[in-house]
């Protein structure tokens, strides 16, 4: 029996689990906060720590996180967000402390493979798309059956692509990425300005659900943006399903007004649209399996 030692490392925490790769389940799970200061040396004491207690029963290391994974390297596609932590040598830091083959993907990635493992086989999908609405925007693809992770590691970032090219600048450095104009983060900025309060994306969400018209509409407005983009890549890669994630994402209704919008367009345009199925754990189960297939070929 294979065991993977599986690491989620978010904004917010680190997860570790021992992943029984036979059955992709759980074993045992613990997790800690992000460390607040970004520097290589405390999040890499900090991976220490949550790791050394499972070494023993593990066969090899399986990391899905946060940022670009380009070869095991840690890189930020918006600098502020990852602070000192950008071009952090992940692998090799994550090696030294376990001494296990260690793999590492990009969180969403790892999440959308999850995802299309956790669909109905019956299902016949060949081409998925997982997006992410929460904070920021991310996705994974899974093309012909297979996550694509890219050369770079850069495959899935739809969170970048652009919306509105007069919209407000990104911190990839682009201008009116759907990040930063229809996430949670967007969402609260956007009804921070018009209503003159600070507002985060669920202060502005339970306003729409309350029946205030100006917060629909700036749900509206993202759920809008959202099927764009879904329609864009499906007319690119043929795409039969598209599972929706996040936190806004799997608010009330919000996938419902992203299919309003797509019904409004040509049926080659409109994918299965479904709503994600895993909860916290797809990050630690999508790497551990990913990369337990990878191992068995
Ligand atoms: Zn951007």
């Amino acid at each position: 029996m294979s065991v993977c030692l599986a690491v989620d490392i978010g904004g917010t925490k680190i997860a570790a689990a021992l992943v029984d790769c036979a059955t992709n389940h759980i074993i045992e799970r613990c997790q800690i906060a992000t460390p607040k200061t970004q520097q290589p040396a405390i999040l890499s004491a900090a991976l220490e720590s949550l790791l050394i207690p499972f070494i023993a029963q593990a066969d090899f290391v399986a990391v899905a996180s946060t940022g670009i994974i380009n070869n095991g390297i840690l890189i930020a596609l918006n600098p502020t967000n990852l602070g000192g932590l950008n071009r952090f040598e992940l692998v090799d830091y994550i090696y030294k402390i376990t001494q296990l083959p260690t793999y590492a993907i990009n969180d969403a990635q790892a999440a959308a493979w999850y995802e299309f493992i956790s669909l109905n086989p019956n299902s016949n999908t060949d081409n998925m798309l997982f997006i992410t609405i929460s904070t920021g925007i991310g996705g994974g693809l899974v093309l012909n059956q297979q996550l694509q992770t890219g050369a770079r590691g850069i495959s899935g970032h739809i969170g970048h692509t652009v919306v509105n090219a007069n919209g407000p600048l990104c911190g990839c450095g682009r201008q009116g990425c759907i990040e930063k104009v229809a996430s949670g983060t967007a969402i609260g900025e956007i009804g921070t300005s018009l209503f003159n309060h600070l507002y985060s994306g669920q202060d502005v969400y339970q306003l729409a659900l309350e029946g205030n018209s100006a917060a629909l509409n700036i749900i509206h407005s993202s759920a809008a943006a959202v099927a764009e983009l879904i329609a864009n890549l499906t007319i690119t890669l043929d795409l039969d399903t598209v599972v929706i994630g996040g936190s806004v994402g799997l608010a009330p209704n919000y996938c419902n007004y992203i299919q309003q919008y797509l019904n409004e367009k040509p049926e080659l345009y409109r994918p299965r649209i479904i709503l994600a199925q895993s909860g916290g754990d797809a990050g630690l189960l999508g790497a551990a399996s990913w990369f337990a297939q990878q191992q068995s070929h």
